[in-house]
């Protein structure tokens, strides 16, 4: 366990605010915190919402997967996990390992 909070990552969070824009207008931005993360596409567009619009996303757009937002949805390499329904920072870079390795053996 670590002995200090990671404050860093709350202050990031408590700044999220959802992403509803209609027409991409900036005058028409939602103001909400956002409570939900959504990944819109395989591609791994992903966006934040807040709980009515996410409703709304339910109802009238295709999407994914969702879950609450958390406090590692907007660190920077975090990957989602579909299965935890959050995200996650990979505390080990297994990942770069394993692409080093199958670049070795390709
Ligand atoms: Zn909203
Ligand atoms: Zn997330």
């Amino acid at each position: 366990m670590e002995p200090f909070a990671p404050l860093g990552r709350i202050v990031a969070v408590r700044g999220q605010k959802c992403g509803h824009s209609p027409g991409d207008n900036p005058s028409t931005d939602c103001q909400a915190d956002a409570t939900w993360h959504i990944m819109w596409n395989t591609e791994g567009d992903a966006g934040l919402a807040c709980g009515p619009h996410m409703d709304e996303a339910r109802r009238s757009l295709v999407f994914i997967d969702s879950h609450r937002v958390g406090p590692d949805c907007a660190m920077p390499g975090t990957l989602w996990d579909f299965d935890g329904q959050r995200c996650v920072y990979p505390e080990e870079p297994t990942v770069d390992n394993a692409a080093a390795e199958q670049a070795v053996t390709a």
